[in-house]
């Protein structure tokens, strides 16, 4: 019997600094009903779902892309995820000043990884091209942020 105070001392309703997986339902009822079993960890064919705080899972773009193939929610034998008919987040990419191309240095790693095309890079007179973002493309799938060599990407829902 699993103990359910316990559980949420361990978790203290924190919000977690990396987001949890694509359709996953509100942060309360996901800390309340997870069992911490591992099949989605198990299943994420990118294997971009790790165990964070409390044993709970996350994901860390670092190790990778979200290819949006379904296999967590799949996976999950609770009533965790949404269905996956509808938008799997409302996470965007964010570029920060450390960019390369920011700082005079060529670089187009996060362009070229982006399949929906969300970073162009914009010429600048006398300068190197700069990326720009379009937030209503980026599907946060997450693609870009590994590959940047400044770690200048994060992922975040405050666009
Ligand atoms: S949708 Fe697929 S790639 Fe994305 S987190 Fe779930 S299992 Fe991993
Ligand atoms: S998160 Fe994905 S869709 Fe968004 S900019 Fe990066 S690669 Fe493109
Ligand atoms: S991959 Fe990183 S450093 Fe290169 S252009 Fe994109 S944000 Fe800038």
């Amino acid at each position: 019997m699993f103990d359910r105070s316990r559980r949420n001392l361990l978790s203290r309703r924190r919000t977690p600094a990396l987001p949890r997986m694509p359709w996953v339902v509100d942060e309360d009822t996901f800390v309340d009903s997870c069992t911490r079993c591992n099949k989605c960890v198990n299943a994420c064919e990118t294997q971009i779902i790790v165990k964070g705080d409390g044993g709970f899972p996350i994901i860390d773009f670092n190790r990778g892309e979200c290819t949006f193939c379904t296999r967590c929610a799949e996976a999950c034998p609770e009533s965790l995820f949404r269905p996956t008919t509808e938008q799997p987040w409302g996470l965007k990419a964010q570029i920060t000043p450390s960019c390369f191309a920011h700082n005079k240095i060529e670089c187009r790693s996060c362009g070229d990884m982006c399949e929906v095309q969300a970073i162009r890079f914009k010429l600048q007179a006398g300068g190197v091209a700069l990326p720009e973002l379009d937030t209503d493309a980026c599907n946060g799938c997450g693609a870009c942020l590994s590959v940047c060599p400044a770690s200048a990407i994060s992922m975040t829902t405050k666009n």
